[in-house]
């Protein structure tokens, strides 16, 4: 009895976190059985997802998240989620970083390079066919890679039924539950408003993921589509797209507790996870990247601290970098402040207890949470070998090109369906572009640094998880000296730098490369069993945990008498709150709002905190136009609220009751990191750009009001 009523305790526990910190991004075809009216909603919840100009039909996937605010395919996003874009673009001449960029008529809005944006047109479960691909006999790498084909031969034939279309399979549960969503995918992205970085990156490093905040994290772009309106790459004969629907501006914006929705596509989190997995990410995996992450930015500053030019080469990848790194270090504050993994520890032992007082239970998942664990502590020894080699690859560019040219020489003679999906013909376009895009940032003292870097790393790897091919080029003979010599000869004599050769390499077979005798080139072939032996290794992993999960996320079902929202992936999801402050800590309260008082007052002079001096002057002489905030008396910056979103939720449109944009969705607080892996309404809040801001900025400092009037206002 007594063990029944602590049963039953611990039920309620893991219930009343679970109710919080599983309930946040709802999928589409959940929306209806969430009552939003009662929650605040003015409009019918089917305009949200169930008419043919339903609001989602306003949102758009571009990496992040953006939305449709004219009838003439204008879009608005962060300044972040543009920022690779604008790079990309800038010159030391032309410096769009720092000066912003504005097209005064359509002819002088420029491509917004490695762009595209996905608007979701519907979805449908294919859970049993995809499934249908496991045979019993199957072992565990055999499993994934069942499930990868039938899912390419899902989007094969959705594409080829739906020309212009783009298919993906999205898995919702863990080898229980996927999902086929079809796309709008254009491909003409073009700038149209960026402001200058010191309004768009206000506060830089040193605010981002702080509130309180006040950075202006927004831009326009333009979608442009084929004069027949089917979606094209980009032309100058192009026309605007037209959506099926856009959002209204709601210039008067929002007021404190008023409720608000967000649309948008978050990333990815791990609510469902294993204590076992929070504790291999806090042990072993974020406290590495982060500290990698710190070594790289370190590198770069110095790089282009004497150079502008250096210094914008490496703007994009210094911020992506240094945006991970201190996710990861309030994430890893937040675990150990709430003692997260001990908590799922408490959770899962008493969901033990529970598997544990039925027989048959017992013997159908007794084990489960071990069997996990097995696949976690199996990353744990591998991780420092892996990560070595991952990185020589994802870090070194020159490394990262030619193993790209060499694998798709090797991967593209296959048929489409058997490649690696890099490679397959619906993806191959854009693996091209974004390696030329790369290479145009390539600066060989950084890259000949992070190069060594990693080597000193490999020579300190254990036997037997030594890097085969780097012992062979050496010859056992790892001390800095021989790196230094190697590396010299390498970046002298190979021409992988060259956007020339790497294109013509991109035609030639396997053999062909290896007659060339380029030193890179060379390394990528030695590097590939490795690689392909990893990777393997991951199928199987995976091919292991996808139905201990889908059973895991079955039984816990059953005990806690409820169903669960999958975890976030990328697809279209809905999530709700109220514009709400916070209390971060003892006796601290923070608002909601700050307002252009707050950006006087952050206000050096000196970077990131530089606000230009014409919107210095505009503010003092409180030239608010229409956006000033009732109460505040004041133009709110920035604002505050309890949704539940993660990266990806960047540049999502803040909804309110009557279905109109009020902000743009661009950061979380310190606190709230930790979302990920638990969402809560004491400590989770989100950041987003008051539309207030976004509209006078507009107007008044870049003399933008044309875009206004094109949004209706
Ligand atoms: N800043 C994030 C992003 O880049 C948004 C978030 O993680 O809340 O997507």
């Amino acid at each position: 009895m007594k063990r029944l009523a602590t049963a039953l305790i611990l039920a309620g526990l893991f219930l009343a976190m679970s109710v919080s910190a599983d309930e946040g991004m709802y999928p589409i075809s959940e929306i209806m059985k969430l009552n939003l009216r009662s929650k605040g909603l003015e409009i019918d919840p089917a305009e949200i997802f169930a008419t043919d100009k339903s609001l989602i039909f306003a949102i758009v996937s571009v990496g992040a998240t953006g939305s449709f605010v004219s009838a003439e395919g204008l879009f608005i996003t962060n300044h972040h989620v543009a920022f690779g874009a604008v790079q990309a673009a800038s010159t030391k001449e032309n410096d769009y970083i720092r000066d912003g960029f504005l097209a005064r008529t359509r002819a002088e809005e420029i491509q917004a390079k490695g762009m595209t944006a996905r608007i979701t047109e519907s979805f449908q479960d294919v859970s049993a066919e995809v499934l249908s691909a496991v045979k019993p006999e199957m072992d565990y790498a055999a499993r994934t890679k069942a499930i990868e084909r039938r899912t390419k031969e899902i989007v094969a034939r959705t594409e080829k039924e739906k020309p212009g279309k783009r298919a993906e399979v999205a898995e919702m549960f863990a080898g229980k539950t996927y999902i086929l969503f079809i796309y709008t995918y254009l491909k003409d992205i073009r700038l149209v408003y960026v402001p200058p970085r010191s309004i768009g990156e206000f506060g830089g490093e040193e605010d981002n993921w702080m509130w309180p905040r006040h950075t202006g994290d927004f831009s326009f772009l333009r979608a442009y589509v084929a004069p027949d309106g089917s979606p094209a790459d980009y032309s100058a004969k192009n026309v605007p797209f037209r959506p099926k629907r856009f959002l209204r501006v709601a210039a008067r914006g929002v007021s404190e507790g008023d409720f608000i929705f967000l649309l948008g596509y978050p990333g990815r989190t791990f609510r469902h996870s294993t204590a076992s997995y929070l504790a291999f990410e806090e042990e072993v995996r974020m406290p590495y990247v982060a500290d990698w992450y710190a070594w790289q930015i370190g590198l770069m500053e110095k790089m282009g601290a004497e150079d502008r030019g250096v210094a914008l080469l490496h703007a994009a990848r210094i911020k992506g970098l240094a945006n991970t790194m201190k996710n990861f270090r309030g994430k890893l504050k937040g675990m150990k402040r709430l003692g997260l993994v001990e908590r799922r520890r408490e959770e899962e032992k008493a969901l033990q207890g529970f598997i544990e007082a039925d027989e048959k239970r017992k013997s159908q998942n007794g084990t489960i949470l071990n069997d996990i664990a097995a696949v976690y502590d199996e990353m744990r020894a591998a991780f420092d070998y892996e990560t070595v080699l991952d990185y020589l690859r994802g870090s070194v560019n020159l490394v990262g090109f030619a193993f790209t040219v060499y694998e798709a020489a090797l991967e593209r003679r296959k048929p489409d369906l058997e490649r690696e999906p890099a490679y397959m013909d619906r993806n191959f376009p854009q693996t091209k572009q974004r390696l030329l895009l790369s290479l145009r940032n390539f600066y060989e003292p950084t890259d000949k640094a992070l190069f060594k870097e990693l080597l000193l790393r490999a020579s300190r790897l254990k036997e037997p998880d030594r890097i085969k091919a780097v012992d062979e080029l050496f010859q056992g003979d790892l001390g800095e000296g021989d790196i230094d010599a190697y590396l010299n000869k390498a970046y002298e004599t190979s021409r992988m730098n060259d956007a020339k050769f790497v294109e013509e390499l991109l035609g030639k077979t396997p053999e062909q490369m290896a007659a060339l005798q380029d030193p890179f080139l060379d390394l990528a072939r030695a590097l590939y069993p490795a690689v392909l032996e990893v990777r393997e290794k991951q199928k199987a992993r995976r091919g292991a945990l996808d139905p201990l999960y889908a059973r895991l996320s079955d039984i816990k079902e059953l005990y806690l008498g409820k169903s669960f929202i999958p975890d976030a992936n990328n697809t279209l999801r809905l999530t709700y709150g109220r514009i709400k402050g916070y209390e971060p800590a003892d006796a601290v309260y923070y608002g909601p709002f700050t307002t252009l008082r707050g950006v006087l007052e952050k206000t050096t002079g000196r970077e990131p905190f530089d606000t230009p001096a014409a919107l210095f002057e505009l503010s003092r002489a409180r030239d608010f136009g229409a956006f000033e905030h009732p109460q505040l008396h004041d133009v709110p910056v920035c604002i505050l609220y309890d949704t539940d979103t993660t990266g990806g939720n960047s540049g999502s449109p803040v909804i309110n009751a009557r279905g109109e944009l009020v902000g743009v969705n661009f950061d979380r607080t310190y606190e709230a990191t930790i979302n990920d892996y638990a969402w809560s309404e004491e400590y989770s809040r989100s950041i987003a750009v008051d539309i207030r801001y976004v509209l006078w900025v507009t107007q008044k400092f870049a003399g933008a009001g044309f875009l206004l009037k094109e949004m209706g206002l």
